[in-house]
């Protein structure tokens, strides 16, 4: 988000007259969520706010080396969603409702999943959607690419380089600069916190709570036998609760949607695979890939989701102090909305207000207002 943000903001620099934009790294880019994400790119959500984000991204990914230059890494393997009968219902609504903000899926026959997956147990789901244009990227790469672009565009880029605190007048109410941790002070009356897990820690520092936790989540992969799962697209299945893709030549990445764990300090986490998650969603995985029963597993590690109350992120300014800005609570599914993520915020920072599409489901006193956004599975399968 931040390399997204600094990019889109330097490429709009001229428009609203920011002077010079200079982005913090605590550590190196990529280095919390993003590294560690799976980089699905789906559009199946429950609300419009994210279908569309997703596919207004997916434009962007699709198309990256014109509009941001550089390798996004942006594979198209389709999409299937599985639904089981306890949630077809919901799930058919929300293929409507994708559909009218002009997602491509549609629903399809069991038949057509068993040859776009051969290998699948498919006989079981009560409803099956496909995502033609859907897949994956590469979300280190694409964060690199942001930054490569940002840079040429004149940003400054600091790598080992925590920010410390925002610095505002007196009666606090208009930033005025930034701290570092290593002393320095940027003079600026503008401060975008998208500090991924480590934001809700740093807002509390500076007397601002915010409804963010850090969550971990493992994913696995698996080297499938090729002679019975040759290929697969990317999906959801949402009756087994898990979400996989293809990765590489014969690997298949596997998360799930029911297991999380409170993480205090982002910093502090167990960073492999558990022997209890790795049964759990072997047995989960192999009810719809059936030949994974028997599967080397390849790979296992953990990463961190920042959840909010209503799974949806917050892309807003912080009422009260002028020139502070927002951009955290992806929960599993923000690196497939950062390239729209940094078109709006920074439409929000230069201009006052984002232009492209409305953003207002994902305003902060949502939370306090009680207007949280609805839908769901009621867990995140969908990363
Ligand atoms: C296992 C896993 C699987 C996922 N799968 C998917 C998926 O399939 N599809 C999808 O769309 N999304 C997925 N996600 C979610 C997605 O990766 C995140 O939503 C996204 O990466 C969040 O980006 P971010 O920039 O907000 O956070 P981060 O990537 O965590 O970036 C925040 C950055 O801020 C830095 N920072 C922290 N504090 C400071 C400070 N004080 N000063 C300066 N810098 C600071 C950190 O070092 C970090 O680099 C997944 C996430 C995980 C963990």
């Amino acid at each position: 988000m931040g390399c997204s943000i600094a990019c889109n903001l330097a490429l709009t620099a001229g428009a609203h007259g920011l002077r010079r934009v200079v982005l913090l790294e605590r550590d190196t880019l990529g280095s919390g969520s993003t590294g560690r994400s799976s980089a699905a790119v789906r559009m199946h959500y429950s609300t419009a706010v994210n279908a569309e984000l997703a596919w207004r991204s997916l434009q962007i990914f699709r198309n990256f080396d014109d509009i941001i230059g550089g390798e996004c890494g942006f594979t198209r393997t389709g999409y299937l969603v599985f639904a089981g009968a306890d949630d077809v219902e919901s799930f058919r609504a929300n293929i409507a409702m994708q559909q009218s903000v002009g997602v491509i899926t549609d629903i399809i026959r069991a038949a057509d999943a068993a040859e776009l997956a051969p290998g699948f147990a498919v006989d079981d789901a009560a409803g099956i959607a496909y995502e033609p244009y859907s897949g994956h990227a590469d979300a280190s790469g694409t964060a690199y690419a942001y930054a490569t672009r940002a840079r040429a565009e004149g940003v400054t880029i600091r790598l080992q380089c925590p920010a410390a605190a925002i610095e505002t007048n007196g009666d606090g109410t208009r930033v005025e600069g930034v701290r570092t941790a290593d002393g320095d002070r940027i003079a600026t009356n503008v401060a975008v916190v998208a500090a991924g897990p480590w934001n809700a820690r740093f807002l509390a520092g500076h007397g601002i709570d915010v409804p963010m936790v850090a969550t971990r989540h493992e994913v696995l992969h698996f080297r499938r036998p090729l002679d019975v799962v040759p290929h697969h697209p990317g999906g959801a299945d949402i009756s087994n609760r898990i979400y996989f893709r293809p990765e590489g030549q014969d690997l298949t990445l596997v998360g799930n949607g029911n297991h999380s764990d409170v993480v205090d300090d982002p910093e502090v986490y167990a960073q492999r695979a558990s022997q209890a998650f790795i049964a759990d969603v072997w047995q989960r995985v192999a009810r719809r890939i059936p030949a994974l029963a028997d599967a080397e597993l390849a790979a296992g590690y953990a990463g961190l989701y920042t959840d909010t109350p209503d799974a949806h992120p917050v892309l807003d300014r912080v009422d009260g102090i002028d020139g502070l800005y927002l951009c955290g609570g992806f929960s599993g599914h923000g690196f497939k909305l950062s390239p729209m993520v940094g078109v709006l915020m920074a439409e929000l920072v230069g201009r006052g207000r984002a232009e492209t599409m409305d953003i207002s489901p994902l305003r902060l006193s949502r939370f306090a207002e009680g207007a949280l956004n609805g839908g769901g599975y009621g867990f995140a399968v969908l990363a």
